[in-house]
């Protein structure tokens, strides 16, 4: 049961195609998990056709239709065998070559453990385990941060996050996620300026941390 969603504005950015490749992926993967965000990015893509549908025409080469139909009929649909434990889902496990145990993992501190993923530089994703009841030091953010739950879960100061809920947080939001004891909590999340930490340690570390 997913409760915190993707905005308008995130599926519409990612609907026409200006986001950037870190928060392509985020959207991608919550939108593989969650039946509410696909309708609604359904309907979007539906706009935008309809926008393209009303533009001016473009001559087509002679025989581009009867190459497309063609093509038509040969590409077998790809068939996605989900394996039943997967903790990424599709978009990601493409991403990462794998499923979590494919991830090389690095301490950052208290147990908690990170993986940056390869993305253009525009914006960052990165990997992060959360060992069950520890913290992320407390941080603020100086742009858009997203963070998308795959594993378990983590409460803040606002609410509570499982597995395929996406927490927005901007300027505004100081806050220390937690995992809920029990289960290690992974999450995927992706920012466009760098975290902005509270306390002195983790500001020492953050350009070796890159985050
Ligand atoms: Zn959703
Ligand atoms: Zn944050």
């Amino acid at each position: 049961m997913i409760r915190h969603h993707l905005s308008d504005d995130l599926l519409t950015g990612y609907s026409a195609g200006t986001l950037p490749e870190a928060f392509n992926l985020l959207v991608a993967t919550h939108v593989s998990l969650c039946d509410e965000c696909r309708a609604r990015l359904g309907a979007l893509d539906a706009v935008g056709g309809a926008v393209l549908d009303a533009c001016e025409t473009v001559p087509m080469a002679d025989g581009a239709l009867a190459a497309t139909l063609a093509r038509l009929g040969e590409a077998p649909e790809p068939v996605v065998v989900e394996t039943p434990a997967a903790i990424f889902p599709a978009p990601l496990r493409d991403y990462v070559g794998g499923d979590a145990e494919a991830v090389r993992w690095r301490a950052v501190g208290g147990g908690v453990r990170q993986a940056i993923l390869k993305t253009s530089s525009a914006a960052s994703a990165r990997l992060l385990y959360i060992p069950g009841g520890m913290a992320v030091p407390d941080h603020g953010h100086r742009g858009t941060e997203l963070t998308l739950v795959l594993q378990g879960a983590f409460h803040d100061e606002t609410d509570h996050f499982a597995r395929g809920d996406v927490e927005t947080a901007d300027e505004d939001l100081e806050h220390t996620p937690t995992a809920m004891p029990g289960e290690p909590c992974i999450c995927l999340a992706v920012t466009d300026a760098p975290l902005r930490f509270n306390s002195l340690i983790p500001r020492l570390l953050q350009p070796f941390l890159k985050i």
